[in-house]
């Protein structure tokens, strides 16, 4: 199991999870949500671009997305897996990681979707607000996000789903407990 993504609404707590299960599985975590912030606060061009979409709670376009997944899996760290957070976020983004894999003989060996309540993630979502004081983390911009991960990625459930690869875990509760059932889910 080293070629992973990790699916989920927001404040699902996929980052949280993603670095844990990265870790026990010695392989790199990688969250196009972060590889954006840190642009955003460096000042780079692709920053200055990324940042209305993330602002606003909209999907950055798929073409920047995309380019920007093609390098870092191109990077070492990543040649013999990784657990994406956060991508693919599309239906063309699955299809560009498709082609992406595909081109080195390689393909995803599981995805796990997070499920959590709704109300449960605005809590934790207005909650992560005061604490991170992220800028997308107003109720608007979380609704939106809510909304637009409801209408793109869940459906991408479905279609992981008819592949075979999905494997549903349940994102409530302790950090540490959800961490087990990922582990479970990807042993078992
Ligand atoms: P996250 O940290 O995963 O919640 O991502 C924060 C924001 O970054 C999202 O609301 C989007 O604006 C942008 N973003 C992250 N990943 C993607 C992606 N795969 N496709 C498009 N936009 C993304």
């Amino acid at each position: 199991m080293s070629r992973l993504v990790l699916l989920g609404p927001p404040g699902a707590g996929k980052g949280t999870q993603a670095k844990e299960l990265a870790g026990s599985l010695g392989i790199p975590a990688i969250s196009t949500g972060d590889i954006f912030r840190a642009n955003v606060s460096e000042g780079t061009q692709l920053g200055r671009m990324a940042q209305r979409f993330m602002d606003a709670g909209e999907y950055v376009p798929d073409e920047v997305t995309n380019a920007m997944v093609r390098d870092r899996l191109a990077a070492p760290d990543a040649a013999d897996g990784f657990l994406l957070d956060g991508y693919p976020r599309t239906v063309a983004q699955v299809e560009e990681l498709d082609s992406m894999l595909g081109e080195h003989g390689q393909g995803l060996d599981a995805v796990i979707e997070l499920t959590v309540d709704t109300d449960e993630v605005v809590k934790r979502l207005l909650k992560r607000a005061e604490i991170e004081g992220r800028p997308d983390d107003t109720e608007p911009v979380i609704r939106r996000r809510l909304e637009v991960y409801f209408e793109q990625t869940a459906p991408l459930t479905q279609l992981y789903d008819s592949r075979g690869l999905l494997r549903r875990v349940d994102g409530m509760g302790d950090v540490a407990d959800v961490t087990k059932r990922l582990l479970a889910a990807l042993h078992g």
